[in-house]
């Protein structure tokens, strides 16, 4: 059990900062991760050029960036470490929203704690989030499912993991891959209710808010183009086939035999099996007395 506590003189050497920057809209850099992209000795940064452009944006003085993705992380991350440990402070950032989420940083999150360095987060946009609350689909539980595997076999078998839940599940997609995942979603999952959103905070933001085959028609005509989240609604319970009852192969006779075979009064039997059946004691009685006639 370790204690971390974020601000005072304890945090002021060595943390690592997982900064937010935008997802699109350039006012939606909040002035504390400016703050901090200033202050820090060091920008681990996913695309260098990308973050370059930002922080002149910013008017951001020049400082290090080094470059941190997919591909490099191996390499790059104990020397940001070793930085770390030396007492610079560091923030990272990826091309857009959160770090860590669909996004290089969770390793070096991990590496940091596992060597007793200070991780603070600084919270910004983050598609997932931004598509969730807009979408008008119950928001909580909801289930992050980052981006779906690309082969749609895999895609399927992955979706049909969440079939029973009521969380609302998100994802992210590319445009050439949306019509393809939202077949998938249709197969596996049905026509639920789901919000597509595109390029959020962008001048072309735009949502198609239906069910998953009004999607699908909708983007035959308007082919995809741009970043999309997906929010699709959860598994609706009320709609799920109940289970077959215990009794539901016995006719009513045989229904009170079993609870007269356990011990109960003649009255007791009826009673029970017409609150099983949800029927009214004297239609129990008046089809086990029948039956009772005719076999005389
Ligand atoms: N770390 C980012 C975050 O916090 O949202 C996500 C990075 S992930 C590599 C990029 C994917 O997020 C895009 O392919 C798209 O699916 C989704 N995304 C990012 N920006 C978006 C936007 N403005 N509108 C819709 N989806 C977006």
């Amino acid at each position: 059990m370790r204690v971390q506590r974020s601000f005072g003189a304890e945090s002021e050497e060595g943390a690592l900062y997982i900064v937010g920057t935008p997802i699109g809209h350039l006012q939606d850099l909040s002035p504390r991760a400016r703050e901090i992209l200033e202050q820090v000795d060091v920008i681990a940064a996913e695309d260098t050029r990308h973050t370059r452009k930002l922080l002149t944006r910013f008017d951001i003085a020049k400082k290090p960036l080094i470059s941190y993705h997919e591909h490099n992380r191996k390499t790059r991350g104990p020397q940001l470490i070793e930085r770390l440990l030396a007492g610079e402070s560091v923030a990272l950032v990826s091309d857009a929203g959160m770090p860590a989420i669909a996004d290089p940083g969770e390793d070096l999150v991990r590496e940091a704690l596992e060597r007793g360095l200070h991780v603070i987060p600084v919270p910004g946009p983050n598609a997932a989030i931004t598509a969730l609350v807009a979408s008008g689909i119950p928001p909580v539980p909801f289930v992050f499912l980052g981006f779906l595997p690309r082969h749609p076999k895999e895609r399927e078998e992955a979706l049909s993991r969440w079939k029973e839940a009521e969380a609302a599940l998100v994802c992210y997609e590319a445009p050439h891959r949306v019509i393809s995942t939202l077949e998938s979603v249709y197969r596996v999952l049905g026509d639920r209710r789901i919000a597509v959103a595109r390029e959020l905070t962008k001048t072309h933001e735009e949502w198609l808010r239906g069910t998953v085959g009004e999607a699908l028609a909708h983007l035959a005509e308007h082919p995809p183009r741009g970043e999309y989240t997906l929010v699709i609604a959860g598994a609706d319970p009320s709609a799920r086939k109940p289970e077959a009852a215990w009794w539901s192969s016995l006719t009513v006779e045989e229904h009170v035999e079993w609870y007269l075979r356990r011990g109960q009064s003649r009255k007791e039997a009826i009673r029970s099996a017409a609150r099983d059946r949800s029927l009214p004691k004297r239609e129990v009685y008046r089809i086990v007395h029948l039956e009772n006639k005719e076999e005389q």
